[in-house]
């Protein structure tokens, strides 16, 4: 059945050569790239702050994959972490050599809120991107919602940075989402941080036995039946501990086979996962030896996932192009080879854990370029790629890299007076190296 409702008026709130939808990662540096190219950008972001999964989920543990690497991530991403680093040192982190990649997400949350200040970033928080304009195939500015009703934002180039494809959705263009065979997708997961560790006693273990000691009594007590999540995770990392007694992120509490664009999905997701939270939480003050005194601090704001719609460009990046190293003409951003694509299943014999750093790959321009629309560009996870391709490109500093790539793009598109689709790659490729970031010579 469908309800005819009163029209609704749409006032036009800002009018930007660049609007950013989605101010996780990639439209962190999609926002920061365009602006410093010369282009006014509006950054709109659903919640109340910045940072995406980082914040929102306290996915804390950015890049903890390359320590002890020599791969080094360049470009915004690097400085955002230096800068904060300066700022913030190791964020209360009395394990500061275990992985120097980490964020506070409170503190980031302070960090880009100033980082969008200077960059001269007109930022609307509390304001979901929930339609598109659109004139003859080409994108105009987007629809938002909030307190202030309907608003529009208009645009010469839309770059959809929602980790959900949501504009390009919006926009029609077509999308997968999940493994080629079923259409999963990785887990839901709901991260929880705890207080009043006994921290001196709990570094002392993780110094000495490393965090496998704690991962064992949760197996034991599994195989004694005293533990029962439902799911066969076998681990769950921890972020940082502080003298003060907390573990900010716990990442353990997950929920399989639900659609990340469905809401009774995420309703669902949210409500389980909290149970989940309660029961880990009960079984770590219990059995772990420095838990004793720990009380619940806070659950992540939000269920985060790691992979949900991807969008049709005019490149699919598959997993063989990843395998063979492959560098394209109009590559904009390196990457290590590096997968991780948890259970889709809760089995964890569907679990995939790649980490083969020599090796690097290229992302081209093209999948950021979605098929059959005009001045639309696509960063982050949701770019296009097969399932396997995502499980890489969904790191949060290859997101960030997509991003700023996308906002150097429109901007050079608009000042060359260019369709972002037929944007000059060279040039764009030139300025981002002029900007930090670490291309081949192509
Ligand atoms: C539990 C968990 C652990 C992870 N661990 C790691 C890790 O250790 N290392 C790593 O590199 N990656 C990790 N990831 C993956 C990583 O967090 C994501 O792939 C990455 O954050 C994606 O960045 P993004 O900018 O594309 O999207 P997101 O981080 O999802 O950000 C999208 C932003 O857009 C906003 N938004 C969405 N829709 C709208 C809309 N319609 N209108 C306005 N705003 C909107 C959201 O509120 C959000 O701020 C993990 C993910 C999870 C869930």
């Amino acid at each position: 059945m469908k309800l005819v409702t009163k029209p609704m008026s749409v006032a036009v709130r800002k009018e930007v050569d660049v609007v950013v939808c989605g101010g996780g990662p990639a439209g962190i540096g999609a926002a920061i790239a365009a602006a410093r190219n010369g282009a006014q950008v509006a950054l709109i972001e659903d919640r109340a702050f910045l940072g995406g999964n980082i914040t929102a989920c306290y996915v804390e543990s950015c890049n903890y994959f390359l320590h002890g690497h020599p791969f080094d991530v360049s470009g915004i991403y690097k400085e955002i972490e230096l800068d904060y680093r300066d700022q913030f040192g190791s964020s209360d982190d009395i394990r500061t050599d275990f992985d120097p990649h980490r964020f506070s997400s409170e503190y980031l949350k302070i960090y880009l809120d100033s980082k969008m200040e200077k960059e001269g970033i007109w930022l609307r928080l509390h304001s979901k991107v929930v339609d598109v304009l659109m004139e003859e195939g080409q994108v105009k500015g987007v629809i938002i919602a909030s307190k202030a009703g309907l608003e529009l934002i208009s645009a010469k180039v839309v770059i959809d940075c929602t980790g959900d494809g949501d504009v390009a959705a919006s926009a029609g263009v077509p999308f997968e989402q999940g493994r080629e065979a079923d259409g999963l997708v990785q887990p839901g997961t709901v991260n929880f941080r705890i207080a009043g560790v006994d921290s001196a006693k709990v570094k002392e273990i993780l110094d000495r036995e490393g965090v496998e000691y704690f991962y064992q009594i949760y197996r034991q007590k599994v195989a004694e039946g005293v533990i029962d999540m439902g799911y066969k995770r076998q681990v769950f990392p921890m972020g940082r501990l502080t003298a003060g007694g907390q573990i900010s992120y716990i990442n353990f509490c997950n929920v399989f086979k639900i659609d990340p664009t469905d809401p009774d999905d995420l309703t669902y997701g949210e409500v389980l996962c909290r149970k989940h939270v309660l029961k880990m939480f009960r079984f770590m003050k219990e059995y772990l030896p420095g838990f004793e005194h720990a009380e619940l601090a806070s659950i992540a704001p939000s269920i985060g996932f790691r992979e949900s719609r991807r969008i049709r460009g005019m490149y699919k990046l598959t997993e063989e192009d990843i395998d063979n190293e492959r560098v394209f003409e109009d590559t904009i951003a390196i990457y290590p080879r590096f997968y991780d694509i948890l259970s889709p299943t809760g089995t964890w014999d569907d679990h995939v854990f790649l980490k083969d750093l020599d090796k690097t790959y290229g992302i081209p321009y093209r999948s950021l370029v979605p098929v059959n629309v005009e001045q639309l560009l696509v960063a982050g996870r949701c770019i296009s790629t097969d399932h396997m391709a995502e499980g890489s490109v969904r790191a949060i500093s290859a997101c960030m890299a997509t991003g700023q790539a996308a906002g150097t793009a429109a901007a050079l598109a608009i000042k060359g007076g260019r369709l972002v689709r037929d944007v000059d790659v060279k040039s764009v490729q030139a300025t981002l190296r002029s900007q930090g970031v670490e291309l081949p010579e192509l």
